[in-house]
């Protein structure tokens, strides 16, 4: 018997439209349970472990509504993006898709075969500076494409970037470029730009299913040569049922053994191009990805929790303060649940700002005053104590942060992507990841992948 829990709205892939739909419980399942009047019902899993996901829902904070409008009306979601009055996040990452062009054509690709784009260096500095008069500070950005480093000028938007403040600048890529343009090398490093590498896996197989040709060797080259250039980097790995779940562990040991800043675990979302070559059943649970992490000699049970500024449903992150080499300690286990919460919510990078910076001053004092506490505390306090002193100074600034950032912190996030069948409306509205496009209007990007799989130009959105 199915105990029903909430109704939503989801999305019918044959006919391309809103419908209704319920979210409930069957045999230790969660699912989204769909209903077309033309093509019928449809359930989609969401959640294996439904011990999890309720508890999931115990980590809702407020949001911070945007100041940034591009709709001044709504006239129903999704069809009012822009942000729009009724929008219950602002922008933590927003995220500019600079070319279509690709050295690379994917099975698992999110973006359609037909789909071709480029912005202008003009229109990205134009969208930026009104993002910035909304924002109070722009700490991330990312580049995507496509290959954003195949734009005829891309190093531009890297210029313009730095020029307009950007803390921390991402770039998506495949890394194919990178290995064999040091020119464009010396770029990143000059900038500090992150690489966000696509790295799927550890075996040969995984790169010949999920981007048709075996480039396990070819990643493990760039890697090679981003740590011996100091290239900052960061690790980006698909999740595929039946083709890479087992190796999400090994990706993770490897990940906490390398100099990669961050790991992000996206659970293939079968969109696109993927909607052509898979079936939806590739797409893991958020909770199977977190089930399977779990098993990393450097990860334990609890350290994960969903990140508390969007919808509980998508994504989940842990922080590691380095204590030395090849031992972490989780945020989670150092702050404990509310805390770690508080400090993470509604930002980008936990720890910057002064009511979370000062939480973990507390509790350092907490450990550092208990009656006797253990050579092993005692260097692991002062090892996160040195990292807070860089951060402070007369003036907070993030570009230092993230220096200090990058020694001594690594991150993992999974980041479960909806696809037509596991869209569900109630996520949107809280999506923090938004699209800048070209005239400054920001698209939750959920709500714009699925326009373009559906064929709908995003103006429509
Ligand atoms: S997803 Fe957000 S911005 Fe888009 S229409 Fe809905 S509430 Fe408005
Ligand atoms: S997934 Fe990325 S690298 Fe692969 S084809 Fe798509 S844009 Fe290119
Ligand atoms: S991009 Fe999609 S999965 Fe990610 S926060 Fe936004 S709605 Fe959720
Ligand atoms: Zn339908």
């Amino acid at each position: 018997m199915a105990r029903f829990y909430a109704l939503t709205t989801g999305w019918c892939p044959e006919c391309r439209e809103l419908i209704p739909a319920g979210l409930t419980e069957e045999d230790g399942c969660i699912l989204l349970d769909k209903m077309c009047p033309v093509h019928g019902s449809e359930k989609v899993l969401i959640s294996r472990d439904v011990r999890r996901y309720k508890a999931y829902f115990n980590h809702i904070r407020p949001g911070v509504r945007p100041k940034y409008r591009f709709t001044s009306d709504f006239k129903g979601c999704p069809d009012s993006c822009g942000l729009c009055p009724q929008h219950r996040q602002h922008t933590c990452l927003p995220i500019a898709e600079i070319t279509s062009r690709c050295d690379l054509a994917c099975p698992v690709c999110l973006k359609p075969r037909e789909a071709v784009f480029e912005m202008s260096p003009e229109e990205f500095r134009e969208s930026l500076l009104k993002l910035r008069s909304y924002e109070e500070s722009l700490i991330l950005l990312n580049l995507s494409g496509g290959e954003p480093t195949l734009h005829p000028r891309f190093s531009e938007f890297i210029d313009i970037s730095a020029e307009l403040g950007v803390a921390q600048l991402t770039v998506s890529t495949n890394g194919l470029r990178l290995l064999k343009d040091k020119a464009l090398r010396d770029l990143f490093i000059k900038n500090r730009v992150v690489a966000a590498l696509q790295f799927d896996g550890l075996t040969e197989a995984t790169y010949e299913t999920l981007r048709g040709r075996n480039l396990l060797q070819t990643k493990k080259e760039i890697i090679r040569i981003f740590e011996q250039e100091d290239l900052p980097y960061s690790l980006v790995t698909v999740a595929a049922r039946g083709v890479s779940e087992r190796e999400i562990p090994q990706v993770a040991d490897y990940f906490f053994k390398s100099k990669a800043l961050s790991l992000m675990i996206q659970p293939a979302a079968v969109s696109g191009r993927a909607q052509d070559n898979f079936s939806p059943d590739l797409r893991l649970t958020i909770d199977e990805v977190v089930n399977n992490l779990e098993t990393s000699k450097f990860i334990k049970p609890g350290d994960l929790a969903p990140i508390a500024c969007s919808h509980p449903g998508c994504a989940a992150s842990a922080y590691y303060f380095k204590v030395r080499d090849g031992e972490f300690l989780s945020l989670m286990e150092f702050l404990g649940l509310e805390e770690y919460l508080r400090v993470t919510a509604n930002r980008s990078f936990p720890g910057l700002e002064p009511e979370g910076h000062q939480i973990i001053l507390d509790k350092i004092y907490d450990r550092w005053s208990a009656l006797s506490p253990s050579q092993e505390d005692k260097v692991l306090m002062s090892r996160i104590r040195s990292f807070l002193k860089r951060l402070e100074g007369q003036d907070f600034s993030p570009n230092r942060a993230f220096e200090a950032g990058r020694e001594s912190v690594k991150s993992v996030f999974v980041h479960g992507l909806m696809d037509p069948y596991s869209f569900d409306l109630a996520r949107l509205v809280k999506c923090c990841n938004h699209y800048l496009q070209a005239g400054g209007r920001l698209v939750p990007m959920c709500a714009q992948n699925l326009s373009l799989s559906a064929g709908k130009s995003s103006e429509t959105l």
